[in-house]
């Protein structure tokens, strides 16, 4: 088999959709699987287009998502640039060669020209208006010319594209590694310009002559190129390089939740959930758009969310690294039907690798959260309350979030559990609770849950009775982690303080 070499392309145009991000990671996964090459190219030739601050964000985003790059646009490699703004040099030379060939010519028609040609095949009921087989013999090219009024025009400066001249009435075969073979009728395919009159080729030449100057094995990307696919696969053939052209596979959309469309940046931000890898700014309109990163997910299970939508590992296993997602991974179980994103099955994964964390590896979270707000807390006490609240997170600013109440005593309470717990029996509890942890000398969970079992006992109360009004009084609010184990991290002390405060504040309501 020829050495695997696959290629992110993406172009500068804004943030890097969460798409660009699976697109990356099937690349990668094939790459690694078979000791090949991951590269990163920059297809920037759509210059108006373009976006400052675009490049580095998605290279900055790769390598948050553990995407390795080993050749490419930030590291180099034997076949630079790989930035397509700087290779402009080399396209010119293959669009001339078409050319000279006798598979592209040279058009002069102007955006007036061009929209009038729409306009008429219009009004005459036309199925489209392309420039093709069909039209182009009526356009101001150099088919269509004659040589002496082709060389004025050349002389005179007058701009002109290069287009692709499709053959007539031909078969065209694209194998997709996923799809099967796709077969399309070149009629349906219309001259697309290759080379802009601004001297940049276009998408469609550079992409062909970059995978083949590249020595790409295997082209992996989003299902919105595979109606380019037939053309490209024309190019391969007039270029004379069939032998060389990659494999095809065109990966399943991104849906909307509910499976009607494309999932698109709008969709994202109207459910309230990220589009972009990372925060991304947008340069022209300073709008924040904010990222997996910074709302809490972490790399490793947005990584595992990805690589489901679209492929299965044909088992029930759910959770994989990196390292076995590159053992199992294989084109041939990615379908062919769009997959339906949803966000909750992100969060999933999120909650599964952040409770597969050492209570110690959490406490950094809950460290970096509590220094933020200038409370000091040791690294093992951190390591207690996250191991405490471990099982009720989903990101690691909720340790914060939810347990703001280790190292802040309550000042107000839950208004609803007041109203329906607080009562004679639960005061007559809790004092007497609090008389009793008093005169503990040893005060754990265990603890502290067998002498409320005493003293409700004692007072014939059942212990579920009050329970919640514990719990408001230790925490402020009606649900949280085992509250015996609350109490134990907050220590003796604080927790008669606290119900002591709640006695003084509340007074019974039912
Ligand atoms: N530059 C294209 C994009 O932005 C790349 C398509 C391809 O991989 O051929 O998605």
């Amino acid at each position: 088999m020829k050495d695997v070499r696959v290629r992110f392309a993406p172009s500068p145009t804004g943030g890097l959709h969460i798409g660009g991000i699976r697109t990356a990671l099937y690349n990668y996964l094939l790459a690694r699987q078979n000791k090949g090459t991951m590269i990163l190219r920059i297809e920037d030739t759509d210059q108006g287009r373009f976006v400052p601050g675009a490049e580095e964000y998605i290279i900055d985003s790769l390598k948050w998502a553990g995407i390795q790059i080993d050749e490419g646009q930030s590291v180099g490699g034997p076949y630079a640039p790989y930035r397509q703004s700087e290779r402009k040099e080399i396209y010119k030379v293959y669009a001339q060669q078409l050319v000279t060939d006798g598979h592209a010519y040279y058009a002069f028609d102007t955006e007036q020209d061009l929209e009038a040609m729409r306009e008429k095949l219009k009004s005459q009921g036309a199925d489209n208006q392309q420039y093709g087989i069909t039209t182009r013999m009526q356009m101001r090219n150099s088919l269509a010319l004659s040589e002496t009024e082709v060389s004025s025009l050349m002389n005179s400066g007058a701009p002109y594209v290069i287009r692709f001249k499709v053959p007539e009435n031909v078969e065209v075969k694209v194998n997709d590694l996923i799809r099967g073979e796709v077969v399309v009728n070149s009629n349906q395919v219309d001259d697309k310009v290759l080379m802009k009159s601004d001297g940049m080729p276009t998408y469609h030449l550079a992409n062909v002559v970059d995978d083949y100057l590249m020595k790409i094995s295997h082209v992996i990307r989003g299902e919105e190129w595979l109606p380019s696919a037939p053309l490209h696969v024309l190019l391969y053939k007039y270029f004379g390089w069939e032998k060389e052209m990659p494999q095809f596979a065109h990966l399943p959309l991104l849906l909307k939740p509910d499976g009607n469309g494309k999932l698109s940046k709008r969709d994202a931000d109207k459910m309230g959930f990220p589009i972009f890898p990372r925060n991304w700014t947008d340069p022209k309109t300073g709008e924040l758009s904010k990222g997996y990163k910074e709302s809490g997910y972490l790399p490793e299970a947005l990584i595992n969310f990805l690589v489901f939508l679209g492929w299965n590992p044909g088992t029930t296993q759910e959770i994989f690294s990196m390292e076995e997602l590159i053992r199992t991974f294989s084109i041939e179980r990615i379908g062919k039907a769009g997959a339906k994103f949803d966000i909750s099955k992100a969060q999933w994964f999120n909650q599964q690798y952040l409770r597969a964390k050492s209570n110690e590896e959490l406490a950094d979270y809950l460290l970096t959260s509590l220094s933020k707000e200038n409370i000091k807390c040791s690294k093992d006490m951190a390591a207690k309350v996250c191991g405490a609240m471990k099982e009720r997170v989903t990101f690691p600013q909720e340790f914060w979030e939810h347990g703001k109440f280790f190292f802040q005593a309550p000042k107000e309470f839950e208004q609803s559990v007041i109203s329906k717990k607080w009562n004679d029996d639960a005061v007559k509890v809790l004092a007497a609770y609090r008389a009793e942890v008093l005169t503990l000398t040893v005060f754990n969970a265990e603890i502290a849950k067998a002498s409320l079992e005493k003293v409700t006992a004692s007072l014939n109360i059942g212990t579920g009775k009050i329970l919640q009004a514990l719990r408001v009084s230790i925490t402020g609010q009606g649900s949280g982690p085992d509250l015996m184990l609350a109490m134990e991290i907050i220590g003796k002390e604080e927790t008669c303080s606290r119900i002591n405060y709640a006695l003084d504040t509340l007074k019974p309501t039912v």
